[in-house]
């Protein structure tokens, strides 16, 4: 990558990012910033289709996210670790797209690949700044680059020497934890095209028998969406939004200009 992303996105599965900060990478994109992301595993577990298949979909989600770059690590499904292996590949790519905000998932939570993530991404993103740390390009393992490839090759070939880099702020995506937020982000303007980007996972969200069982029909995951999105957006005053938490206090220079009605 020969330009810095303003924002990654750092995710255990492919469709994670699409449900949980989807609509805030579009809106930024729209405004003309760098985004991206980087799914951790590549769905090679999942009940429905293959790897190949999440991939491509993957791609796909990405285009409809206006994302200029997108790729998938090597971790295995179900199997994501906090290990120092692990935390090297992170802060590879980290120090690849060089990001200013890094949103990981909240740090609790049901799935043990999501909040693992959330601890794997934090200590890749602290890894990737030590000064005296090389990493060297095997470290990375196998990184599949589903969008944005072409960014890719054109970066300098001295892949040994990426220097040292950490985001200025880390955010948690928080949909998958009953947490209250810190903030949400107004996504009236993109929950459309989010839904796409979800749907874009054909082999997991398409109307289709096989696991019907398991896997609910469109029209239901519209309505978790919406009710999703809607209850972040009324604590707010918006239609729709998402909701994150971060660590740091906020910061206020003007009183007068905090959004959000009291009374
Ligand atoms: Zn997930």
């Amino acid at each position: 990558m020969t330009q810095s992303l303003d924002i990654l996105a750092i995710a255990a599965h492919r469709d994670d990012i699409e449900q949980t900060c989807g609509g805030t990478l579009l809106k930024h994109a729209e405004r003309g910033l760098r985004c991206g992301v980087l799914d951790l595993t590549r769905g090679e577990m999942g009940t429905r289709g293959t790897a190949a298949d999440r991939g491509r979909e993957a791609a796909a989600a990405a285009g409809v996210l206006k994302l200029v770059w997108r790729a998938a690590l090597d971790i295995p499904d179900g199997r994501v670790e906090n290990s120092w292996e692990n935390r090297l590949k992170v802060a590879r790519v980290i120090r690849q797209t060089r990001p200013r905000v890094v949103i990981l998932p909240y740090w609790k939570g049901r799935h043990p690949d999501h909040y693992t993530a959330s601890t794997l991404g934090y200590e890749g993103c602290f890894t990737a700044g030590l000064k005296k740390l090389t990493i060297p390009a095997e470290a990375a393992g196998n990184l599949e680059v589903v969008a944005g490839a072409e960014a890719n090759d054109q970066r300098p070939t001295a892949n040994d020497d990426l220097p040292p880099h950490r985001p200025f702020k880390i955010l948690y995506a928080s949909l998958y934890c009953d947490v209250r937020p810190t903030f949400v982000v107004d996504i009236s303007q993109q929950f459309e095209v989010r839904t796409l980007a979800l749907f874009a996972y054909k082999s997991q969200y398409a109307d289709q028998q096989a696991g019907s069982g398991l896997f609910p029909a469109h029209a239901e995951i519209r309505a978790r969406l919406e009710a999703m999105a809607g209850f972040y957006g009324l604590l707010a005053g918006v239609r729709y939004a998402e909701p994150f938490v971060q660590k740091e206090v906020g910061l206020v220079e003007d009183v007068l200009a905090i959004p959000v009605a009291s009374v």
